[in-house]
């Protein structure tokens, strides 16, 4: 009965702290100076999160999900602290079906869908959620996939999870969630690639998701509001997403703004900026 009630407490609390992220994060996108500075991704950004939800992880280790499929769920864990999300709730979400829709047609869109459920369903191919390893490690965007044939990977719905370590205070940072969020976008617009385009997608989706934090930042500088990031998100943080927009618009020579070209990658390398594991490498084995 005692641990019960403490159980539920700490669940509350995690459900009380993503409803604050959730306000927050629209707070910050009602500032007229990020709004500005956002344009079409400020509703595009302000749509998902009308759609995010908080999640548990149950005593089995799995994402307690919503049926809804549209939501996106939010789950906080510790540094250390497994999930898992369940192969029956990682199939494509409804966005994720309409833009595949868009791009092959409705029938093979929907083909696709059953292929992969039933995919998930025969293997009961469970994905386990990355573990948080220290407090630098803010937040994940993640999602179950399938790689029907070699080279093709599709991407089922896609969560954010959270370190509730990494919070200054209580307080979980609306700029990484936004840019979390942002990846959901990604994912949701494309669920299926190639593998061979892996590693550049992966490099085109930061920078675009660290346009999001940065514009964001510069847009609560002009409102003289930046001092109140810092009650959330460490300047660190705040001056490397400041750095890669940098880095991206001083090295960018294409008129695809975050077009992951050789110039954009040796500029990151240059300056260190491990935005994912394959720039990690190249920096590990640069120095
Ligand atoms: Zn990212």
């Amino acid at each position: 009965m005692y641990i019960d009630s403490i159980n539920t407490n700490i669940m509350s609390k995690n459900e009380q702290a993503t409803n604050v992220l959730i306000d927050k994060s629209l707070g910050i996108l009602q500032i007229p100076e990020v709004s500005h500075r956002l344009g079409d991704y400020n509703d595009q950004l302000t749509r998902a999160l009308n759609r995010v939800t908080h999640s548990n992880v149950n005593t089995d280790g799995f994402l307690e999900l919503r049926a809804e499929a549209d939501t996106i769920p939010v789950v906080i864990r510790s540094i250390g602290e497994y999930a898992v999300l369940h192969a029956r709730d990682s199939a494509m979400n409804p966005h994720q079906i309409g833009s595949l829709s868009t791009q092959i047609g409705f029938e093979k869109a929907t083909v696709a869908d059953r292929k992969f459920r039933s995919y998930l369903s025969s293997t009961a191919a469970h994905k386990a959620l990355p573990v948080f390893e220290d407090r630098k490690d803010m937040a994940v965007k993640g999602s179950n996939w399938w790689l029907p044939e070699p080279r093709t990977i599709v991407k089922g719905r896609p969560y954010v999870s959270m370190n509730g370590d990494a919070a200054i205070g209580a307080s979980l940072s609306p700029v990484v969630f936004l840019h979390e969020l942002m990846h959901v976008l990604q994912t949701e617009a494309n669920p299926v690639g190639s593998t061979d385009e892996l590693a550049r997608n992966k490099v085109r989706g930061e920078l675009e998701a660290y346009h999001i934090a940065a514009q964001i930042i510069l847009g609560m500088e002009e409102a003289d509001r930046h001092h109140e990031l810092l009650e959330h998100t460490p300047r660190d943080e705040l001056d490397r997403a400041l750095d890669i927009e940098l880095v991206r618009i001083n090295s960018q020579d294409s008129s695809d703004h975050f077009e992951p070209n050789d110039k954009v990658v040796s500029a990151l390398v240059r300056k260190q900026h491990a935005i994912t594991s394959e720039i990690s490498d190249i920096i590990r084995k640069v120095a």
